[in-house]
């Protein structure tokens, strides 16, 4: 019996040696062959003379007019001398050291031959002859080594593909391949390879990306539906304990926030684990959201736990929830690695005994001498600044404890997609009422003497003003130089009539809190610093962000930073200083003029940064794909997700004829492989 499983040494003419080149490649079965598709082909498609551009890679077809001649150079070289009669036209063809071809081509023959033109000289420097006479050859271009040529490739993909043909099955579900018009799986397999034109490549390649979504999201879903079932705290809590504390709130929720609101206390109090990924553009409101998630769960009788990525935001969320719970069973306490020994020794008893039943803090949460009562919820700030371990170990200090990460960095729906898969989504897509996007504009160096007027105006008008410049250099030491001189450039400008004030990554933390209070308090209004201001801090009668160097920063990091602004009520602007020298350098700086949208913005930045540092995987958390391009194709990734979500949603999918195939796919060991 004929399996995919089988080992390329069946074939004929596949000894030891070519099993190792082959092995090379990655390529040890008949399905790593069949799957094994070509990055490109070289279209054999016959051209005009008059349409070939000066040193093109073309076919052109003539007749021969002459006997061809070799001419030799010493004893080792030789050049084959052919004149083509094209159309009216006469080419000169050459073909180095391929003497024998001669005998190919006698006068009055009618050739196809391949190579590159030089259009000054009417001359073809000749690669292959051509066997097929119309012309239409596509021929596969195999990513190869110097062991194996690309030439064998296709010979054993040929061969493989005969022998085997019978034995390719669909996974994919009948309705889906006829909705979507997709091919069989025997039929991309045969196209990828060998094309008959540009079209049947196309088709093939269109099918084999969705296959390729489409089964990723099946395993994604059916992981996730599985992983969750049972095994999570069902938490009950008093509903109108919850309601009474939202009526006391200077503001109502916005719909989006009631509407994550809702899915977090669904979560929380059924018996599915929650994983869930919350996600909203700054200024959005995540904060009281996740302060409902946590009184809803201390309510039920459990414990809460938020890590923060820093101590100065720690710090933050500790006193602002603090303040917020001031008149609940709410007993909060923060921990964090400058919490003083003594201090520590005295906390860690009431953690555990659940006197304490919200701990804040950063990493120093996670240690293995911080025991809970019962940790009922776990809430991860910045999630993407911790590890994946970090994360876990939070969520295992207790089983079943329901999880939520949150991010003020929105993540670009390619990676919603792909590699936050697994995880249940809520978005607050919606901003409070009142807010005004923040105006952006970007200026050269050379024109900033233009701003400081408008600058002005804003000080006099009583609001603040972020100044911040980035790390430049390597060195940390030459940063605090830059921000030393514009933080001295700033105070000639403005001093006395509005202070200026200087935070920098050297200086200790104590220090930075420090500085991060009295701008707070309006001691001072002009804040000049490097990057450490920190993600969520929130001085709201900050109206203007300028940004020196703008194009040294990524896209994201841009929005966050603008983020800092336009929290309150009045009109805010963002200033971006910078002399881009590269042509990314100028599109970012577009991108964040144009949009304010979190989200377009890190789809965009996916975008931009380019294959390169998209196939740098750990850092993107991209998913390897070998034929569909995740941030190109995203539209139909998406659809393949939702198909595949329909199907999970399914009762009883599992046992439904129809997807027999595809649940056996989906929950095969690594021992058996299908297309995909
Ligand atoms: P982020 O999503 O960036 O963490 P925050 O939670 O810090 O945003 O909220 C930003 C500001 O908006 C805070 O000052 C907060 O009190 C305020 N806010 C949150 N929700 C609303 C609302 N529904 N209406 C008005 N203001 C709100
Ligand atoms: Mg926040």
């Amino acid at each position: 019996m004929k399996d995919l499983n089988d080992s390329v040494s069946v074939l004929k003419g596949v000894g030891p040696k070519k099993v190792e080149a082959l092995d090379e490649l990655g390529i040890d079965t008949i399905y790593d062959l069949l799957t094994y598709y070509p990055f490109r082909y070289d279209d054999f498609q016959v051209k005009d003379l008059s349409q070939i551009q000066d040193q093109e890679k073309v076919t052109i077809k003539g007749k021969i007019a002459a006997d061809p001649v070799v001419a030799h150079f010493g004893r080792k070289r030789n050049l084959l001398n052919i004149r083509l009669l094209v159309d009216n036209d006469v080419v000169k063809v050459t073909f180095f050291n391929q003497p024998w071809l001669k005998k190919q081509l006698p006068v009055g023959k009618e050739v196809l031959i391949y190579g590159r033109f030089d259009k000054a000289k009417a001359s073809l420097s000749g690669i292959k002859i051509l066997s097929s006479v119309d012309g239409n050859e596509m021929n596969p271009i195999y990513p190869a080594n110097k062991h194996i040529r690309q030439k064998t490739i296709s010979d054993l993909v040929k061969l493989a593909f005969d022998e085997y043909k019978d034995v390719i099955d669909d996974v994919i579900p009948e309705d889906i391949i006829e909705k979507y018009k997709l091919e069989s799986q025997r039929q991309v397999i045969k196209d990828m390879h060998f094309p008959s034109d540009t079209k049947d490549a196309y088709l093939a390649r269109r099918t084999a990306k969705f296959n390729e979504f489409f089964l990723f999201q099946m395993r994604l879903q059916a992981l996730k539906s599985e992983e969750q079932k049972d095994a999570g705290l069902a938490i009950k809590f008093n509903q109108a304990d919850m309601d009474a504390f939202i009526n006391q709130l200077p503001f109502s929720l916005t719909n989006a926030q009631q509407r994550v609101v809702n899915e977090i206390q669904n979560d929380l109090s059924s018996t599915r684990q929650m994983n869930r990924l919350l996600q909203g553009d700054v200024g959005s409101g995540k904060t009281i959201v996740a302060a409902l998630a946590i009184l809803a769960c201390i309510d039920g009788g459990y414990q809460a736990a938020l890590m923060a990525p820093t101590e100065i935001l720690a710090e933050q969320h500790a006193n602002k929830l603090a303040t917020l719970f001031k008149d609940t069973k709410v007993n909060v306490a923060l921990l964090t690695g400058d919490t003083k020994p003594a201090a520590r020794k005295e906390l860690l008893p009431r953690i555990k005994s659940g006197e304490i039943n919200l701990v804040i803090g950063t990493h120093a949460l996670i240690q293995d001498s911080v025991e809970y009562k019962n940790l009922g919820l776990a809430i991860i700030d910045e999630q993407h600044r911790f590890g994946v371990n970090q994360r876990a170990k939070l969520r295992q200090k207790n089983d079943g404890t329901n999880v939520l990460a949150m991010t003020a960095t929105p993540i670009p729906r390619t990676l919603a997609i792909t590699s936050y898969g697994e995880m249940d989504v809520s978005i607050i897509d919606e901003l409070p009422n009142g807010r005004q996007p923040v105006k952006t504009a970007w200026i050269k160096e050379g024109q900033f003497k233009n701003s400081v007027g408008f600058i002005k105006e804003r000080l006099k008008a009583g609001e603040q003003i972020y100044v911040v410049t980035p790390l430049v250099e390597e060195s940390e030491a030459v940063d605090m130089k830059n921000a030393i001189n514009i933080y001295d450039n700033f105070k000639n400008m403005f001093e006395p009539e509005f202070k200026v004030g200087l935070l920098h990554g050297r200086m200790k933390d104590e220090d930075k809190n420090l500085v991060m209070t009295e701008f707070k308090n309006n001691e001072f209004q002009i804040l000049v610093s490097t990057t450490v201001i920190e993600v969520g801090v929130d001085v709201s009668n900050a109206t203007m962000m300028i940004v020196f160097n703008a194009d040294h920063f990524g896209l994201a990091q841009l929005h966050q930073l603008r983020g800092r602004v336009g929290r309150g009520s009045s009109q805010s602007y963002c200033l971006l200083v910078s002399d881009p020298k590269t042509e990314t350098g100028v599109k970012r700086m577009n991108v964040m003029v144009e949009s304010n949208d979190g989200f377009v913005i890190s789809q965009k930045d996916l975008e931009l940064r380019g294959p390169g540092d998209i196939m740098g995987k750990a850092q993107s958390g991209l998913p390897d794909f070998k034929v569909g391009d995740p941030v190109a194709d995203l539209t139909m990734l998406s659809v393949a997700q939702q198909e595949a979500i329909q199907i999970v949603s399914t009762n009883d999918w599992q046992n439904n004829p129809m997807y027999s195939k595809l649940y056996s796919y989906v929950h095969q060991k690594n021992n058996k492989k299908m297309f995909d």
